[in-house]
């Protein structure tokens, strides 16, 4: 085994999620002895029923669509069936292969991996409970948590993984039910309703909130409902879940739609994505004395201390945005601050947000609403990907990008893309951000032809009044 055979570290890290496999490798690079304490796989979340497998199904799902759409491609094929078993397959395939290459990326960098379930005890330590029910106590000057989030478990709609499925529960099917119903449509309930819908399910969406993707610019998520509703999903927004009652062979849910009428749907399935709690229970905070806040997340300053010196948290456990870039920034101001190497610290207005459904769905600081909230004399520029030709020989042209600009200093206040390769034209916006760009910049760059890189050079003139294509 790598690292200190005394059990003695300069650091210890509590989950190995990409908040805390990142900072490991970050702070052994850094020369730090580092040892990194996992109660499951290598990878957490992210790479083991998150980010990853997601991504593979939605992967396996726009081929689905294209075949479907195929026959103007010259794919003609009779009887053609989709089944989501091999899918599923391959993404577990995935996933495993993800988690197989954090254990490698942890032996290169002599990173000493520790299966079992960590938690604080005493200044300076953590006691590792082993699988075997064996406990050992390891030392370190700085202990960093990271220990993330797990699916919110509502006591109306308690998850069983057999009809009421989290979404772990909604990764591991390899059959695509008849009908499924999703209780909220943040990014993990449409991203799944995009899988099993692209494989012949029904899909019914309710939300208590008055529209989809409730934290996405409105006009992305008025045209998304639009969008998903021509896809045949039926869609309840500013809807109240009231019960489910679990048959032997399906679920009986009730819920009231924002007129405040009773519906009453017999259903397969349900998935049960109303958001995630911090895992803060039980890992010693109490006794350490690390505050956290009404929501059970641990309170951080900006370079992620808590209020115990020497304990740190990062990532999901600690709230604001609960995304795996995220984590891992925060992974990396942590230790670069324990080796007084500044990084700086995270910007939490410039964290991208994306939903890989289709069309993607990609954003990055304020929404258009928010803007003229904080008093900004906003200008906004909106392009449709007709407008671009590589959209529309790839045959995918729903959607715009809409950049929201300051007058004054043409900052680049916002920008929301619906549409082919949202997520990663998004990060052409988070850098101009970052390197406090004005909007005409994104424009006096040269973007290659054809590209949907276009569509961000169209969007920033159409927000400077002098759109080419449109
Ligand atoms: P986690 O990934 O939650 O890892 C924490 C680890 O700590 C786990 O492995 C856990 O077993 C371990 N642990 C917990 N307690 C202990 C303990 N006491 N001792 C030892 N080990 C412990 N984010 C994105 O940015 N992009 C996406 O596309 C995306 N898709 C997602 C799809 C789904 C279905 C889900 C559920 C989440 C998705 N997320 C996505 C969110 C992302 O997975 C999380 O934000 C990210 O995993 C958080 O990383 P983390 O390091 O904080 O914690």
């Amino acid at each position: 085994m790598a690292g200190k055979s005394d059990g003695r570290f300069d650091l210890i890290i509590v989950g190995s999620g990409p908040g805390g496999y990142v900072a490991a490798i970050r702070a052994a690079q850094l020369g730090l002895s580092v040892a990194c304490v996992e109660t499951e796989a290598l990878g957490g979340v992210c790479l083991n029923v998150g980010c990853i497998p997601t991504k593979a199904l939605l992967t396996s799902a726009l081929v689905v669509n294209e075949v479907r759409d195929g026959e103007k491609h010259g794919i003609v094929s009779k009887d053609i069936t989709f089944d989501l078993g091999p899918a599923q397959v391959r993404s577990r395939e995935v996933a495993d292969q993800m988690r197989k290459g954090v254990g490698h990326l942890f032996r290169k960098n002599k990173v000493t991996h520790l299966e079992g379930f960590g938690r604080l005890k005493g200044k300076g330590k953590v006691e590792v409970e082993e699988v075997e029910g064996n406990t050992r106590t390891i030392e370190a000057a700085h202990i960093i948590l990271a220990t993330g989030s797990r699916p919110r478990d509502l006591p109306v709609l308690g998850i069983d993984e057999d009809r009421i499925w989290s979404s772990s529960g909604a990764l591991m099917q390899v059959e695509a039910p008849q009908t499924l119903l999703i209780v909220g449509a943040g990014a993990i309930g449409m991203e799944f309703a995009d899988v099993y819908a692209s494989f012949g399910t029904e899909v019914t969406v309710i939300e208590a909130l008055d529209r989809i993707l409730p934290l996405e610019d409105a006009e992305v998520s008025q045209l998304m409902e639009r969008i998903y509703s021509k896809r045949g999903m039926e869609i309840h927004t500013g809807a109240r879940f009231q019960n489910a009652e679990i048959g032997s062979n399906s679920v009986e849910v009730t819920f009231t739609d924002k007129k405040g009428e009773s519906h009453t749907q017999v259903v397969d399935y349900v998935l049960s994505a109303v958001g995630r709690v911090p895992n803060s229970e039980d890992i010693g905070l109490d006794a350490a004395g690390v505050k956290v806040d009404d929501r059970g997340f641990i309170l951080v300053d900006e370079v992620m201390r808590t209020n115990v010196p020497g304990v740190y948290a990062i990532g999901d456990v600690t709230g604001n945005q609960l995304l795996a870039h995220k984590a891992t920034h925060e992974g990396i101001v942590c230790v670069e601050h324990i080796a007084g190497q500044g990084h700086g610290t995270v910007d939490y207005s410039n964290v991208p947000n994306c939903t890989y459904c289709h069309p993607e769905v990609a954003s990055v600081g304020l929404t258009e609403e928010e803007a003229r909230d904080k008093g900004y004399d906003v200008e906004i520029g909106k392009f449709p990907w007709i407008g671009v030709g590589r959209a529309v020989a790839a045959g995918h042209t729903e959607g715009f990008v809409k950049v929201i600009r300051d007058r004054k200093y043409s900052e680049i206040l916002g920008a929301h893309i619906v549409g082919p390769h949202a997520t990663e034209l998004i990060a052409e916006f988070v850098v101009g951000r970052h390197l406090e760009s004005t909007v005409e910049e994104l424009e006096k760059a040269m973007h290659p032809h054809p590209t949907l890189s276009e569509g961000v050079s169209e969007a920033a003139l159409a927000a400077l009044g002098r759109a080419i294509h449109i």
